[in-house]
């Protein structure tokens, strides 16, 4: 019965906004392909699982070149380390900037991992991008729109760290705009996020990986380090990311996790990361995957 209403409403959005024809760039229909993203030499979302490892922040005393190489001798495909490091408080250290990023282009150089470093500001995407081979968009970013933008169009492919406080759709979204910007690829990286629960610093949420896999087409990267806040649950974490699917994992290694200077408690040593490399390749394997 008509109800004295004369025009049909439009069908409401589903109430977790994953209406697929919102998303046209990151939407995967069943069956479809998924995609795979070409980071330098490194091909991520293939049937290879990729991890990449190294400091939170580059530091100015070798930690960085030191812990290179001993992640690549353990079989990381990429190096990570912040130069541009986004803080709770601004007294605390912000990274090395350009100096940082002249120490990740020699580290890469004597080592041949390619470089995933976050960039913060619109205005340094371009010295960013310049050394990196995957621009790293941070939790605290994601919806900051004119860096999605600029990054976008830098000609690197995307890491795009799921906010703290970011619904996939919301987080899906920030990839609209970095693919629309006309980024060639991006890859999302779970990292945890904030729950009722103080025991770990966030809450992995595997169910976001398992999910993405079936509904976007990008490859999904989980990083244990700061979804959990603790290196002692780093290995275990990371194993059960494999586990559930993940395509590579994002995790924080230091010669000297106690030195470090940030994130030092979610810091794995590069022993235990050498441990960790062989567990995980076990997990891929048994769900049909190589590391
Ligand atoms: C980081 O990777 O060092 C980082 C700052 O992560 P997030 O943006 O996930 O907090
Ligand atoms: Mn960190």
């Amino acid at each position: 019965m008509n109800n004295g209403e004369t025009r049909p409403r439009p069908a409401a959005p589903p109430a977790d906004g994953l209406a697929p024809e919102r998303f046209p760039h990151t939407w995967r229909a069943p069956g479809a392909p998924r995609r795979t993203v070409a980071v330098g030499p490194v091909t991520v979302g293939g049937a290879r699982v990729v991890v990449a490892a190294g400091p939170c922040a580059v530091e100015p005393n070798g930690s960085l070149a030191a812990t290179a190489e001993r992640v690549r001798a353990a079989g990381a495909a990429l190096l990570r380390g912040g130069a541009y490091k986004p803080r709770t408080s601004p007294y605390d250290f912000q990274g090395l900037g350009e100096e940082g990023l002249r120490l990740l282009a020699a580290a890469r150089e004597a080592t041949g991992l390619p470089v995933v470093t976050e960039v913060l500001d619109p205005r340094d995407v371009p010295a960013v991008a310049a050394v990196a081979d995957l621009l790293q968009i941070g939790s605290r970013s994601v919806q900051n729109f004119p860096l999605l933008r600029e990054a976008g169009q830098s000609g690197r492919p995307l890491l795009i760290k799921r906010g703290m406080m970011t619904t996939l759709a919301e987080w899906l979204g920030a990839a609209e705009y970095a693919l629309a910007a006309g980024a060639p690829g991006v890859i999302l990286c779970e990292r945890g996020i904030r729950t009722f629960e103080a025991a770990t610093r966030n809450t992995l949420d595997l169910s976001a990986v398992v999910l993405l896999r079936r509904i976007c087409r990008w490859p999904v990267l989980v990083d244990p380090s700061h979804a959990s806040g603790r290196a002692a649950l780093v290995p275990d974490l990371a194993a059960a990311a494999v586990a559930a699917g993940a395509d590579g994992l994002l995790v924080e290694v230091h010669v000297d996790p106690a030195a470090a200077w940030s994130d030092g408690r979610q810091t794995i040593d590069t022993d235990t990361f050498a441990r960790l490399v062989p567990r995980c390749r076990a997990v891929a394997r048994a769900v049909g995957r190589e590391l």
